[in-house]
């Protein structure tokens, strides 16, 4: 038998191509001469193009930008790159300042670290802790040498939707060229680049039901002089951005920009109450802190916070779920999310979170179970952390004498990676019965369980069985965790002075 599929969650990340944008680009790649070069003159060549240009069109008009100012590229991280790289050295010889976040998506604050070699100096806004940035601020950052602001529409974390009205009116009126990064705006709220006043914003089909490999630089007619090409060769797009365009991938970006036109309003008042419903149920459990709290958010986004559980265990714990925690391009490394702790909140809090991002094709009882595993998983984490013994517990894990046959070894404490705690019962010199608590990752909790089970019935002498090294390989434990395996037999050799006779 197989698992059922998990509920996707993860919306943020990619959302499942709509069926009918995948219709379209199946049409588009077996049509009559769909695949010729769209820049071939012959009849293939202006078939390909012909669709190309009727996408761009369904593409503008979802930004109330026009056909001709649209640059497609392969997704927002290219079209990032192109603004970031190309607006700076457009404008290096008016001066070499650029103002962005810390809340950035990668691939604006990764092109903002190259332009620093390049000889540019950076200022990353720090936001406030619901996650917007002051227009204040950002008044007070810029300079006379000032050349570039780029700051996200919508953060991909948290789902926070910037005051980009307020933002661009300070740079209008300073003459600054502003870019944003709208790869989580674009088709979940209205974007009107003219009414915003936008002059570059960088978006992408796989964040609003197209395919993947494509997105768009939007460039403001008469702001292509402030942008310089980063590659070259063909000269398609106006020369910003050479290469044979992909007719099937452009067919299906449109498609999907046309369908988020006329949908999202009614999916906006869809998701907004489902949004609403799994927040009530997360924060009736306690302990859940709502990221973004307070802020105009994007109705598909929720991202909590929980007291008292480790995120990578949580996540773990929720296999019929594709959530993510803290940063999608982080969560392999398990690193705290770079946004939440600039949000202020402590590493425990930033590694603890979850974000559901969900959209078109989720439905209410897909939360309502989601809301369930996490009660379930949250419970089942808390009861097994040192914590849930309060305070009682905590103090009677460090006896100065053993009482009634019952020892107690703990290592690691609130606040640390790492917080384990043995009970032993100890009669005629051997292990009775062993019980453990334990707050960590998976793999601390996975040992600590394989190691409770083995501690019956050893004598003093033999009670730690093997060593950290013999654990890890065990249990498959990676090199990087060996530390906190080490947290566990501390506690272990805790239990050796404890042992009855040992005072
Ligand atoms: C997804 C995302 C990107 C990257 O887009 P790609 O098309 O995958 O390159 C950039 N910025 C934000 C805010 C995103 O959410």
């Amino acid at each position: 038998m197989t698992a059922p599929e998990p509920i996707y969650l993860d919306y943020a990340a990619s959302t499942p191509v709509d069926p009918v944008v995948a219709e379209a680009m199946d049409e588009c790649l077996r049509a009559r001469g769909g695949w010729g070069n769209p820049s071939s003159m012959h009849v293939f060549g202006r078939r390909a193009a012909e669709r190309i240009e009727a996408a761009r069109r369904q593409v503008a008009a979802l930004i109330g930008a026009l056909p001709e100012e649209i640059v497609f590229t392969s997704g927002a991280t290219e079209s990032d790159n192109m603004a970031l790289l190309g607006i700076a050295r457009a404008n290096a010889h008016r001066g070499r300042h650029v103002v962005s976040s810390r809340i950035e998506h990668k691939a604006v604050l990764d092109p903002c670290r190259h332009l620093q070699k390049e000889g540019f100096t950076v200022t990353l806004l720090t936001p406030g802790r619901s996650g917007t940035i002051d227009p204040q601020a950002l008044a007070a950052a810029l300079r006379p040498d000032t050349v570039l602001v780029s700051l996200m529409l919508v953060n991909n974390e948290i789902g926070v939707i910037q005051d980009i009205e307020a933002i661009t009116a300070l740079c209008r009126d300073r003459g600054i060229p502003f870019h944003s990064d709208a790869a989580q705006a674009v088709g979940r709220i209205p974007v009107d680049v003219h009414a915003l006043a936008i002059d570059f914003m960088s978006f992408t089909a796989h964040k609003l039901y197209g395919p993947k490999g494509i997105g768009a630089l939007y460039v403001r007619a008469g702001a292509k002089r402030q942008l310089q090409p980063v590659t070259f060769g063909g000269g398609q797009e106006k020369g910003l951005r050479p290469g044979t365009l992909p007719t099937h991938q452009i067919v299906g970006f449109g498609v999907a920009c046309e369908r988020a036109r006329t949908m999202f309003a009614e999916e906006r008042a869809r998701l907004v109450p489902l949004r609403e419903a799994l927040w009530s149920k997360l924060a009736a459990l306690g302990g859940a802190h709502l990221n973004g709290e307070g802020e105009p958010r994007v109705p598909g986004i929720l991202n909590v916070s929980f007291e008292g559980v480790e995120g990578e265990s949580l996540v773990s714990g929720l296999s019929e779920l594709a959530v993510s925690t803290g940063s999608a391009c982080n969560s392999a490394s398990a690193e705290p999310s770079y946004v939440l702790r600039a949000l202020g909140r402590d590493t425990e809090l930033a590694q603890s979170s979850l974000r559901f991002s969900f959209g078109r094709f989720t439905t209410a009882g897909e939360l309502e179970r989601a809301a369930s595993a996490v009660s379930r998983e949250l419970e089942r984490l808390r009861a097994l952390s040192p914590a849930s013994e309060g305070p009682e517990g905590a103090s009677a894990a460090r006896p100065s004498m053993p009482r009634g046959g019952e020892i107690v070894g703990e290592a690691g404490g609130p606040g640390q990676e790492v917080w384990v705690r043995f009970r032993l019962q100890v009669r005629d010199g051997s292990v009775r019965k062993a019980s453990f608590k334990a707050y960590g990752c998976p793999q601390t909790l996975a040992v600590a369980a394989w190691l409770a089970v083995r501690l019956e019935g050893r004598s003093r002498a033999e009670l730690i069985p093997g060593t950290p090294e013999d654990w890890a390989r065990e249990l498959a434990v990676p090199a990087e965790k060996l530390g906190r395996l080490l947290k566990i037999e501390d506690a272990l050799r805790e239990c050796l002075r404890h042992w009855p006779g040992e005072v």
